[in-house]
């Protein structure tokens, strides 16, 4: 241990929506903490991704924390899907109201994680050469965290401004009358589109697969309807706990066969219209595993772009033919496909002619050449074990995390996993977090991995480490939720896929996530705890 290192009791890596909830239960505690943020302030997602249109999809006052009255009275959402720079404010507002900045560093990305077995204990060296040491390791570090870009020739070559979504600059970037590229057409993709198409020059967008998406249908919150959340807010965090996404939309369960066509369709026509996710999360849950209920919801949705979309071509086109509707997270959105009634809004279907190259003047496509000032890369995550693999994390003997999670992640309850002692993850692979509306998972999340450790201190374990067998039991039941489910072959974050990721390609199925539902995870989680852990090995 060099001179400088310095210890704590825990490290929480992270300072976003999951790590500054964990950083305060544990000050609460009066436990000996420092966050470690590898960017230079904290918000992680709402801090990263300021892409414009870049907003919530989750009712703002379903996503914003719980476990404070007085926060809850004190903030007024003022948008039912709130956007991203005031998103970033909230979390400041948190962080400044709790006193949490004092127990964070910033610019302090963790590179290796060492696992010292004779002292019990990990060593963290940071990317600047500085290093810590904690007894336990808690990571918040998200699940889209570690952006994706393609790697297309002469990419280095485009004179134009060019980045990913994720990596959006802080200072404004000039739209009105650029040559505009987007490439993906992902909820990123489309919310962008959806946002710059009247503020562009031209718009020209890079499809290489079609998404379902449905209207957001967001809307302003007024001071009186603030108030009535704020009355409200008991009943509307009892329903998200009930409900399997996480929101306040509860499936209806009266049967998708018992109820006739028309019925059916007049049903959609209300959920189309209702806000967020109800469309998904308060339709029938056979959609889900039933392929005749999954086609007809699929039809339905694909007749409401047709009726959006002018031309029936292009209509077509923005049809996905290769998954249906659900199979994939959905996208929302807000007049995405009144965008491409637009004159100066083209799409170029990539199935039909792929890029073949970047130059310096845009993108070269089989079918042709397009001039363009501004590449906007839209092209996704290496979701969910992404940012896992970017640390060198080395357990027992030395074994790589990277390694073992080679063909997908495996862990206990999705908050431990075997050989790697004492490294406690908050929206872990195969939790709910990315499944479910996250600051729900992941408040439960945190108050589980607080709980076990007041339990260890309590206790005086200086050692956590989830039992072989117990991690097993948890990926069959990982594995059994999603083969049960149409999505499980999907082509989809959800289940590890992304083209440009190395071993997340087409044929590798991985189960990345617990898709049962936020209240069946629950249940696991609390009779671990109310069992006093019996399959977490304990010394
Ligand atoms: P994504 O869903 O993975 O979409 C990536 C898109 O890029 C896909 O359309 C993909 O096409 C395309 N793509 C990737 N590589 C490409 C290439 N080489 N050439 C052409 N196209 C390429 O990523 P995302 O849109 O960033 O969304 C990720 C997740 O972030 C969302 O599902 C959601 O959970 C979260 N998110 C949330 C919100 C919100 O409203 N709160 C907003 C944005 C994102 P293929 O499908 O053909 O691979």
């Amino acid at each position: 241990m060099s001179a400088e290192t310095r210890h704590h009791q825990v490290a929480v890596i992270g300072t976003g929506v999951s790590g500054l909830y964990q950083l305060k239960r544990l000050i609460d505690l009066g436990v000996d903490t420092l966050a470690l943020e590898a960017d230079d302030d904290l918000g992680g997602t709402w801090y990263r991704n300021r892409y414009p249109g870049a907003r919530f999809d989750s009712e703002s006052y379903t996503y914003g924390y719980s476990f404070s009255k007085e926060l809850l009275d004190e903030w007024h959402w003022k948008e039912r899907f709130s956007s991203q720079p005031e998103n970033l404010r909230y979390l400041n507002y948190v962080a400044d109201k709790f006193d949490l900045r004092r127990h964070m560093r910033f610019g302090a990305r963790v590179e290796t994680l060492a696992w010292d077995e004779g002292e019990r204990l990990w060593h963290l060296g940071l990317s600047g050469g500085e290093t810590h040491t904690a007894r336990f390791v808690v990571s918040g570090i998200g699940v889209l965290s570690v952006p994706a870009l393609p790697s297309y020739e002469g990419m280095d070559d485009f004179a134009g401004e060019s980045f990913h979504t994720y990596w959006w600059p802080k200072e404004p970037v000039a739209l009105e009358g650029r040559r505009v590229g987007v490439i993906g057409t992902g909820a990123t993709g489309i919310q962008v589109i959806a946002d710059i198409a009247d503020r562009v020059g031209e718009l020209t967008v890079f499809q290489r697969r079609p998404n379902w998406s449905t209207p957001l249908n967001n809307s302003p919150i007024s001071e009186t309807e603030m108030a009535e959340i704020r009355a409200r807010y008991d009943e509307i965090f009892a329903n998200c706990a009930a409900s399997p996404g996480g929101f306040e939309h509860t499936p209806d369960r009266r049967g998708f066969w018992n109820v006739s066509r028309e019925e059916r369709i007049a049903f959609w026509d209300q959920l189309y219209d209702r806000p967020g996710f109800a469309i998904l999360s308060g339709n029938f849950p056979e959609i889900f595993f039933d392929e005749a209920a999954n086609r007809e919801i699929s039809e339905y949705v694909a007749g409401r772009i047709r009726r959006r979309v002018d031309d029936p071509r292009l209509a077509e086109k923005l049809i996905p033919k290769d998954h249906g509707f659900g199979m994939q997270r959905l996208p929302l959105e807000t007049r995405y496909f009144e965008a491409y009634n637009r004159d100066n809004v083209h799409l170029v279907d990539l199935s039909e002619s792929p890029i073949e190259r970047i130059n310096e003047g845009g993108i070269q496509t089989r079918a042709g050449h397009h001039d363009l000032d501004l590449i906007v890369y839209a092209t996704g995550f290496d979701a969910i074990t992404g940012a896992f693999d970017q640390m060198q994390i080395r357990g027992v003997d030395g074994q790589l995390l990277g390694d073992k999670w080679r063909d997908g992640p495996s862990t206990y309850l999705g908050v431990l996993t075997h050989g790697f002692p004492n490294l406690l993850m908050v929206a872990g692979p195969q939790s709910v977090s990315g499944s479910t509306n996250f600051p729900r998972a992941i408040e439960r999340g945190v108050d589980w991995v607080t709980e076990l450790l007041e339990h260890a201190f309590a206790k005086g374990y200086s050692r956590l480490e989830a039992q072989p067998d117990a991690e097993r039991e948890w990926v069959e039941e990982v594995v059994r939720v999603q083969e049960g489910l149409l999505l499980r072959r999907s082509k989809g974050w959800f289940t590890g896929y992304n083209a440009n990721v190395a071993g997340h390609q087409e044929g590798k199925v991985r189960y990345q996530a617990y898709f049962a539902g936020a209240p069946r995870y629950r249940e696991f989680l609390e009779k671990a705890a109310a069992d006093g852990y019996p399959r977490i090995e304990k010394g």
